[in-house]
Formats: C-alpha cells, structure tokens, sequence
C-alpha cells in the first residue's frame, strides 16, 4: 500500500471543500484566528462549516503564514485520507492501528479478547479480560493498537470525519461457516477505504474448518490468496485455543513495517474520540485514539461540542499514562460536558480557546439539529454546573498583609453566576520559584502588588510562558482581572435584520447555488449578504446572497419596494418557490463586558 506523499514544508495538501477547524488544525493555528481572518474577508464560518479550496486560498495568503495551500486530487484523496499529512522531516515510526471486522459469530469478539489475554495474561498470570473498545498490546517489544469497531456503520461514520483510523482491518471468517453476507460487506467496507486487509480464518479447532475451502471463496470477492497469483494473506486461528495468534500478529507487524506508518509528534496532540461516558464520581470519560502529536494531563483539549482540561490521561486498561502519543488510545478525563463518538479532537493553547471552539461547535449542531443529547440527570448536573461558572485561576502577592487581604477581597466581590476568580495562592513577600511552578501547573495568572520578580524568576516565567503582572496601583490590579474575567464570557452572538423580499421567481437552482428574483417587502437588501429563507414560519436554510440585479445591471443595494434579483451560495441543494421569504441578516460576535 503505498505510503502518503510527505508534503514539503511550506505546502500543505487540502480537499476541495474543507472545514474551518480542521484548516485550522493543518496550519497549526488557532481556530479563532482563523474564523477572525474569514469574518474581515466577509465570510461567516463557523469551526463545522466547509469552504472551498479558493476562499482558503485567499485566507491563506491573507494570513501571511510563508504557507501554500495546494489542492489534492481525487486520486491522490484515495490514497492518501488515511493518514494525517506527515511532515516527513520530523515525523516519527507509529504503530498500527488495527480493526477487526466481520460475520456476526465468526469470533471477531473472541480474537480481540484472545489477543489482549495473550498479553494480559503474560503481565498478570491468569488476568480477566473485560471487553473495551480499543487496546494496545506488546508483541516482541513493538506495540500494536486494537479497536473493536461496533458495527460498519459507525466504523463508517468515524471515516468520515476524513481522520485516519485504521491501517490494517483483519477480516474475521469462522472456517468452518465460511463467506457470509457481513463477510463479503466487511471486504467491500475495507476495500473502499483502502486498508491494509488480512484474513484471520478462525475457528480452526473446530470440524468441518476448512481454510481452502475458504481461500476459494475469497477469490470470488477478489481476494486472491498467493497460491491463487494474488497477495491476500489468509492465517488459520483460534481465538478458542489461541493458536496462530502469534503469527497473526507477527503478520501484523510485518504489514508494519512494509507500510512505514509515521506521524508528526511536533504539532498538536489530535484525534478521534471513539467511545465516550459518564462515571460516577469521575464525570464525563471518553476514550480517545491519538493520530498525531503528544498528549499529556493539563493540555486543553476540545472535541466537537465538548472540552476538557485533560485531568488523568490513562491506558484503556487504567494505567495512568505521563504522555501519549500517535497511535495510542488514551482515557481521558476532565470533561465539561461529554464528547460524542467520531468527534475529532484537538489540543488548543488554553481554556479560552477550547471553550470557545467547542461552544461554537455545540450551537451549530443545535442549530442544525443533528445532534441530540443523551444525558443521564448527572450528566445534565454536570452540565449546568459547567456552563453556570467559569473560573480564572491567579495566584496573588503583595508586599504587605494588609495590602493582599484588601487585594483579595476586591477579588472575591467580582464574582459573578458565569465567572469568579480562583485564588489558587497567595502570599507575602517576592514572587518566587513556588509561584511560578504553581502557576504553570495550575495554568493560573501571577499578579504581584508592590512586589517584584527577581531575574530568574523573569526567566523562568519566560521559559514556561507564564503570565506574571506587577502594579503599583490597587484599582489597575483589579481592573486587569476584570479584563481577564471578561475573556472568560462567552461572547454574544448578535444578528441584526437588513432586509427581506419575497421571492417571485426561480431562475436557475444547482447544488450549491440559487438565482432568484421578487420584491424588496422590507429594509434594505446589500450583497454579500448571510440570509434565511423562511416557508411560512419553518426555515428552510441559512444561505449566502452573492450578489443583487437591478434590471440587467449589478446593484449594490436594493430598497423596499423595489423588484431585484438575487444570486444565492447554498450549502446544499435548495428547492425554493415562489412565496418564499429570504431575510437578509448580518451576525456579529461581541466580547461581553464584565
Ligand atoms: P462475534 O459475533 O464475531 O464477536 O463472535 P464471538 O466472538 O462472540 O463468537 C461467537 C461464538 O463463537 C462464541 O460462542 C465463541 O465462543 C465461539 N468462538 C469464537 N472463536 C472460536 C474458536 O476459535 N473456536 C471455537 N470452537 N469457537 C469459537
């Protein structure tokens, strides 16, 4: 299988039609800046929403980032969705991600759970395997990564996510039963995202097992075996008596090396969550595999909808875990709220950030209704407490008790139902190296009031980019915080109608674009404009207005009464009539003043 073209340092591949997030996620910046850049161009984007490879262009260039965008094609697409793209100068050997698929009862269930016993009872003499829904083993001191897929459909829901998954599917066939129907669906499924496929032919302990007569079969599906001219490797297994499991995950490691799997560890740490729950006493826990970078307990993350400040980084079998990297799947914990299965998810610079993109994230799938809430009444609690209050965390120091007890109180009377301050220390005296380690642990700000900061500790706050801030003035102190409290609001997102017209006539309608015409009923029309289109009292989309006719001429603005014309971007294929309603909006986001 041929191996993703490594990119050159400057240029970085995309598709056609990419989201906001994950460009941002490619140029290494935040989403924010990104959405920001977009906005004083005019175009309205959230993190979940796509847009064309020439916007991005644009954007790009715009950005100045010494970056250029180039466009995949579909045959390269093919090849390449796989893997994320590797900056091959820096990019390091991971292991294999490896799903197992198949007939229902063929033992897809028995394999995983003998794979992992093999380790497990090799590390624990006789441990109890409990099912979980990724893994990684040792074989001859080289890791490899299982993930239980539960069922294609979800399996195939992950890939669209574009993230790379899995690198090799074993196609599991009890040999005594043969090509069945999810057999055949398996192959097709794992063709099409062109994997590596291996065929474990289980069930060999039993009569009637009969592995040629399954290589026949397979050459039907056109998996041809070596002895048939072609390169499908079909091992005989049993999950029941463990024997070829070995070879099975020799083969694995084989393929491996053969494919030269690698991922960048030097972007930030990213991937999929692929199992996601509440429990008790330790809140929202997902289960997340790492495609790139390094993870690691107090990064910020955000994962659709939801964020976390990663508070325990474990293996799935519990072992708590310092850091992790490409490949590994990882429980994590330190959830505001739960993250859903295939959202992807990525480590942002700090709290503000990854609130802000999962908010963000959180409205568009209200808005477009796609996502329901399965909550728990703890979960909801949870919720509602994470979204009630937000917290600044600083550590104070002043160079008197009174001084500090006055600073303090100031502080504590700011605290409002969303936000409040977290005083995680203070002192008396000089900031000092305590300070300073308690701040980078605690992500907290260091405010010192009549005090100083010696040169190693200016140093030390540098190397850990720890934000330290000295006044003189007890009210510039507090304003400062106010500021910082003000970050933490979630802004407010503001539309303000232009104006409408009622559409008379439809004159060409395609995939992604509509040209229509009618009367002005209210306000003022302006291109480029955002719109809804309303029947009745049910809105049928948010759409773009490009452009506006007066007669055959472009017009800059229409007024009410008048009759115009009117060039629509769609998202998707819109049937509008006539007697629709088309409001024109604009929508700003204001930072909230405390
Ligand atoms: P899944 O539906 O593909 O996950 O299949 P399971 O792992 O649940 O296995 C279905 C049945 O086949 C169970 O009763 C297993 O005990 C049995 N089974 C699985 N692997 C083997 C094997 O290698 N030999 C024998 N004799 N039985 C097996």
């Amino acid at each position: 299988m041929p191996e993703a073209e490594a990119p050159a340092t400057t240029t970085i591949e995309i598709e056609d039609m990419i989201t906001v997030g994950t460009l941002a996620e490619r140029l290494s910046i935040p989403v924010s800046r990104l959405i920001g850049e977009l906005m004083k161009n005019g175009v309205m984007a959230t993190v979940n929403e796509r847009i064309d490879f020439d916007t991005a262009q644009i954007i790009v260039g715009e950005l100045d980032l010494g970056l250029t965008l180039v466009k995949r094609t579909a045959a390269e697409d093919a090849v390449t969705k796989r893997a994320k793209p590797v900056n091959s100068a820096k990019a390091v050997v991971r292991p294999p991600v490896v799903a197992v698929m198949g007939h229902v009862d063929h033992g897809k269930t028995s394999l995983l759970d003998a794979i992992r016993g093999a380790d497990v009872v090799k590390g624990e003499a006789g441990g109890i395997t409990q099912h979980i829904s990724a893994y990684q083993i040792d074989h001859n001191g080289r890791a490899i990564t299982f993930l239980d897929t539960p069922g294609h459909e979800a399996f195939a829901a992950i890939r669209e996510h574009g993230a790379m998954l899995t690198d090799i599917v074993i196609i599991v066939v009890a040999a005594d039963d043969g090509v069945k129907p999810q057999t055949v669906e398996a192959i097709r499924f794992a063709r099409k995202a062109g994997v590596k496929i291996l065929v474990a032919a289980n069930k060999m302990d039993k009569e009637g097992a009969d592995v040629n007569r399954l290589k026949q079969q397979l050459t039907e599906h056109d998996l041809l075996t070596e002895e048939w001219g072609g390169d499908t490797i079909v091992l005989p297994v049993s999950a029941k008596t463990k024997d070829g499991i070995p070879e099975l995950l020799d083969m694995i490691l084989l393929v491996t090396d053969v494919e030269e799997l690698k991922a960048d560890i030097y972007v930030p740490a990213s991937g999929l969550v692929i199992e996601a729950h509440v429990e008790q006493g330790r809140g929202p826990v997902g289960t997340a595999l790492i495609e790139a970078g390094v993870l690691k307990p107090g990064q910020f993350i955000v994962a659709g909808g939801a964020y976390a400040k990663v508070r325990n980084l474990e293996t799935t079998d519990g072992k708590p875990l310092q850091q992790a990297g490409p490949s590994t799947p990882v429980v994590i914990t330190g959830f505001k709220t739960l993250p859903e299965f295939g959202d992807e998810f990525i480590a942002v610079y700090n709290e503000k950030a990854a609130r802000q993109q999962s908010v963000d994230t959180a409205s568009d799938r209200q808005a477009s209704g796609g996502h329901v809430d399965i909550g728990s009444s703890e979960l909801i609690r949870l919720i509602n407490r994470d979204n009630k209050l937000q917290e600044l965390n600083i550590i104070v120091k002043a160079d008197v008790q009174g001084s500090l007890t006055s600073v303090i109180d100031s502080l504590k009377a700011m605290d409002t139902e969303e936000v409040s301050v977290r005083i995680v220390g203070s002192g008396v005296g000089p900031i000092g190296e305590n300070d300073l380690h308690l701040a980078h642990s605690s992500g907290a700000i260091v405010y010192g009031f009549n005090v100083s900061l010696p040169t190693s500790g200016r140093q030390q706050a540098g190397r850990d980019k720890i934000s330290v801030r000295l006044y003189k003035v007890i009210y510039e102190l507090i304003d400062d915080v106010k500021e910082e409290l003000g970050k933490l609001l979630s802004p407010e997102i503001v539309e303000t109608e232009l104006g409408r017209l009622v559409v008379k006539g439809i004159f060409n309608t395609t995939k992604t674009a509509i040209i229509c015409g009618g009367e002005v009923t209210k306000g003022k029309l302006v291109a480029p404009a955002l719109a809804k289109v309303f029947r009745g009292d049910e809105q049928l989309a948010e759409v773009e207005v490009t452009g506006l006719k007066r007669g055959p001429a472009e017009a800059k603005e229409i007024v009410a009464g008048e009759m115009c014309g009117m060039s629509l971007k769609t998202t998707k294929k819109l049937e509008l009539e006539e007697g629709d309603r088309i409001e024109l909006f604009t929508r700003e986001a204001i930072q909230r003043q405390l």
